[in-house]
């Protein structure tokens, strides 16, 4: 139809004990904005039959690369109909935690495992039994070793096409599993970036016939488990290493509330196998991936940089993990008070040497 674009709303539903996206099409002139809209919440566990409207606000808008052209793909954030957030609705703390330590510019890198499945079994894996232990699959090749890479590939250049800011993919140690980095951006951005490219990989997997799930531990025993490693920094962080130790001792001290919102199912992945430290400790290091925290040997070196927290789920909300980041970091240096002093910004770091984008240019977007 001339005249016209399709806009793909998306939003996070109320599904527990984890939120699903969902996404329905609107049809909207030329030359307009994705306007407000809205949907029946009483099929999204988000609204009693009885009283179902819930309202769409869009927040983020991209091109749609599945469908090209002038098409559009919308985040929205879900609002009840006096406009307030839904209680499902965390992006709206998010957002007003950011803007709070805005003077602290904080940048997140996440990186989002997950894993193919086929029918009930992991992409690639045999009808009977489990195919050869962990060893060769991580950054592997060869049809032995590799399972999805086109649908990798169809993924990354869609969320390329798209703007997502996606940092890199990489095949992960169990076979079937992946991985994509998005950032390093301030939050929400970069939750909202991850949100979209969540719907992407579904969505293009789809056309394969394959289901991407993010279950933290999609198959029990002697396999790893995915997890959503986040890497973060604040202006301080990336001219002062004490700046760095001080965020690791700070998440430290609320270990419990992170874990706690760090994405259903937590207890088992973080067994303190498989590259994970036990969820019951706290643990900082350098270079060290057993540890809750890692500070990357570079960071060590140059004395300054940023740190990976490792705990995160790969169901995990990003709007809620990185709040609570900000909330705890900010707020401990903030009480330290002066600890800002001498903290010269720095473009340097940010995936692919890309710029940061200012805050007004990302608010403008949306
Ligand atoms: P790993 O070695 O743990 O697999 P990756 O290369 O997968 O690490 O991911 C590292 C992430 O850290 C990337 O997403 C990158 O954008 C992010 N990153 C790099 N520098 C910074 C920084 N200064 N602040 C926040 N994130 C950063
Ligand atoms: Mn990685
Ligand atoms: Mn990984
Ligand atoms: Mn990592």
């Amino acid at each position: 139809m001339a005249g016209y674009y399709k806009a793909e709303y998306i939003w996070i539903d109320g599904s527990e004990p984890t939120s699903k996206l969902r996404s329905k099409t609107k049809i909207v002139p030329e030359g307009q904005e994705p306007p407000i809209w809205g949907f029946d919440g009483s099929s999204t566990n988000q609204a009693p039959g009885s009283n179902s409207d819930c309202v769409l606000k869009p927040v983020f808008v991209c091109p749609d690369p599945i469908r090209g052209g002038k098409n559009k793909l919308v985040l929205n954030e879900v609002l009840l109909t006096d406009m307030t957030p839904h209680p499902s609705n965390t992006r709206a703390a998010c957002a007003a935690t950011a803007k709070k330590y805005a003077s602290h510019d904080t940048w997140f890198g996440i990186e989002q495992e997950y894993t193919f499945f086929e029918g009930s079994k992991p992409l690639g894996w045999p009808d009977n039994g489990f195919p050869a232990p962990q060893g060769p699959y991580y950054c592997g090749v060869g049809a032995d070793e590799v399972f999805g890479r086109e649908i990798v590939e169809a993924h990354t250049d869609a969320c390329l096409v798209a703007g997502l800011q996606i940092a890199g993919t990489n095949g992960e140690v169990m076979p079937g599993q992946w991985e994509f980095q998005i950032g390093a951006l301030a939050s929400p951005a970069v939750a909202d970036h991850l949100w979209v490219a969540r719907w992407l990989l579904y969505r293009i997997a789809e056309d394969f016939g394959v289901n991407a799930t993010l279950d933290p531990k999609p198959v029990k025993g002697d396999w790893n488990g995915a997890g959503a490693h986040t890497n973060f920094s604040t202006k301080e962080m990336r001219s002062n290493y004490q700046a760095c130790v001080a965020a690791a001792e700070a998440l430290g001290k609320r270990a419990k509330l992170h874990i706690e919102n760090y994405g259903f199912g937590i207890e088992g992945r973080l067994t303190g196998l498989h590259e994970t430290a036990s969820y019951k400790t706290y643990t900082y290091g350098v270079s060290n991936r057993g540890a809750s925290v890692r500070i990357p040997w570079q960071v060590a070196r140059d004395k300054k940089g940023y740190i990976e927290d490792r705990r995160p789920n790969a169901n995990m909300d990003p709007y809620v993990v990185t709040r609570l980041i900000v909330e705890t970091v900010c707020s401990a240096a903030d009480a330290k008070g002066g600890s800002k002093t001498g903290a010269k910004a720095s473009t340097n770091g940010a995936a692919r040497g890309r710029k940061i984008p200012a805050k007004k240019k990302a608010a403008a977007r949306r």
